[in-house]
């Protein structure tokens, strides 16, 4: 049995205080490992506390465009502070939401603080350029400027480091914001907004409302006060954002799905190869976008890998994310469950062969939560179902073949394009992927999972809307550029 927190009611946070919907209704937040624990219940908001909201953005960006970087820079250190110091308070918010493990839901948590300390520092670094002007009694030069109120729509997956890896940026360039939260991830968004909240923000700069995706997520996309939209999560509601944006002629960016392969080659390092197919695939559940999906295997260690590989996921156990033996936790809720588990059948009836796991987990205490064993599939052909969609659970699928140019073609056969890794000692191998692997991110003899913070993130076809974000690359979005001509 898990150990109950206080359950409270989180509230909308509007100009720098906490106000309840004038819809007076809320909804509740459950344990993915427990259905029947309550974590908290949070705003079922309407369109009017959306408008408060983005008319407090509007004000409150008025004044923080005015602040220098170095001073929006000071409040994002003092925001990093204060999350740092309630790190356990955040991440078991999480754990206990959307059921990843209490390690990796910490590992998280201490990612957002980095971020924030990241971008803390942006508020010193360069904006512009100086350009040469052909008029030699003339100064050009270029600076950036803040789009205005941005509208922040994040899934449940990620819920600390993906609305701080777009609030603060949005921030540090002198925007405003309005968050809109995964309504399976609303309490551990409020935690983190209290962070902001605690740490003295100037009211208005963030601003949440939670409530369904089809009322605050389109309505905020929709928003005539809204100057730029940023959203991650699937294809299906992200193209919808992209239109809304497109006719309101704002900048958006999307950050959708993947289907990540990684590719092991006969020369491969086995061991290393299987360990990070097993942390990319199915760490957090499978419940990444970059997470490995599609296992690609040359034919001359294709047995070797699978042996190997099946023999270590037997040894996963799954159970409560809170409890500390338990390396996978459940999956987030009871469509993830569903979605999951329908996938596993398609792939069993489109004839892949079920090597491992394949069923929900149902004894003892797992019977009241989303418990799947971590499944692999083998003889995966590419126009299967499986190796298609995204799953987005703890699923892999084994597909063998002879050569680096059949292993490359199978890869890049697929309408996503986020991440993707090779397992090689070989020069040449790795130069080819490099060069050919169609993927926003693509790894040497690391998980497809990797992201750094530092670094642009982001995927090719139908995986984003082509903008990267983190690191540098950020601030190509929440800026806008401005050319600057000066004659004495
Ligand atoms: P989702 O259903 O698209 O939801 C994402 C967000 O959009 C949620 O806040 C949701 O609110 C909101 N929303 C739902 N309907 C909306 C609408 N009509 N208009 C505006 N907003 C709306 O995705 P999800 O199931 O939470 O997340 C899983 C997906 O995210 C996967 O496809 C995964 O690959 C993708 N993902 C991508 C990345 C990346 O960086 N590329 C990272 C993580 C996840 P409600 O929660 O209230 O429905
Ligand atoms: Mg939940």
């Amino acid at each position: 049995m898990t150990t109950h927190t206080e359950v409270k009611t989180y509230l909308n946070y509007i100009n720098g205080e906490w106000h309840s919907s004038d819809t007076g209704k809320t909804s509740e937040s459950f344990n993915p490992s427990n259905k029947d624990e309550v974590l908290g219940s949070f705003q079922l908001s309407s369109s009017n506390d959306l408008d408060n909201a983005v008319e407090a953005a509007k004000a409150g960006q008025k004044v923080w465009r005015k602040l220098s970087g170095t001073a929006r820079g000071d409040f994002l250190y003092k925001v990093a502070s204060v999350l740092e110091s309630k790190i356990e308070y955040v991440a078991e918010a999480m754990t206990k939401e959307m059921g990843k493990t209490f390690t990796e839901a910490k590992g998280e948590t201490a990612r957002g603080v980095a971020i924030l300390r990241y971008y803390a520092g942006e508020g010193m670094r360069p904006v512009g350029d100086v350009i040469p002007s052909s008029d030699s009694e003339a100064l050009m030069f270029t600076n950036r400027v803040p789009l205005g109120v941005i509208g922040v729509i994040t899934p449940w997956n990620f819920p600390v480091a993906i609305p701080i890896w777009k609030m603060a940026p949005a921030l540090i360039y002198g925007n405003s914001v309005v968050l809109k939260p995964a309504s399976d991830t609303a309490v551990t968004a409020a935690r983190v907004v209290e962070c902001f909240h605690e740490a003295g923000m100037p009211a208005g700069v963030i601003n949440m409302v939670t409530g369904s995706g089809s009322v605050i997520g389109q309505g905020l996309a929709e928003h005539p006060g809204v100057d730029g939209i940023t959203f991650t999560g699937s294809n299906a509601v992200g193209k919808q954002i992209g239109r809304a944006a497109l006719d309101r002629g704002i900048k958006y960016q999307l950050e959708m799905g993947g289907k990540n392969p990684v590719i092991v080659a006969n020369d491969a390092d086995l061991d290393l190869a299987v360990e990070a197919t097993i942390s990319g695939g199915l760490k957090s559940t499978g419940q990444k976008c970059t997470a490995t999906s599609r296992v690609i295997v040359q034919s001359g260690v294709y047995e070797t890998f699978r042996e190997k590989l099946v023999k270590k996921v037997a040894e996963i156990t799954v159970g409560d994310g809170m409890e500390n033996d338990n390396w996978m936790g459940p999956v987030a809720s009871e469509n993830q469950l569903n979605n999951v588990l329908s996938y596993i059948e398609k792939g069993i009836a489109e004839g892949a062969e079920l090597l491992h796991g394949g069923n929900q987990l149902t004894d003892g205490a797992k019977s009241n939560g989303y418990f799947i064993e971590p499944t692999v599939f083998d003889n995966v052909t590419s126009d299967m179902t499986i190796a298609r969609e995204e799953i987005f659970g703890p699923v892999l699928a084994l597909m063998k073949v002879d050569t680096m140019e059949q292993a490359l073609e199978i890869a890049n056969d697929s309408e996503y394009g986020l991440s993707a890794s090779i397992f090689t000692t070989n020069i040449g191998n790795m130069l080819e992927f490099i060069n050919d692997m169609e993927a926003g991110l693509v790894r040497v003899n690391a998980e497809s999972a990797g992201v750094e913070l530092q670094a642009p993130f982001g995927g090719m076809k139908q995986s984003s809307s082509h903008s990267r974000e983190q690191g540098r690359a950020a601030i190509e979005f929440f800026t806008s550029i401005k050319t600057v001509f000066i004659k004495k």
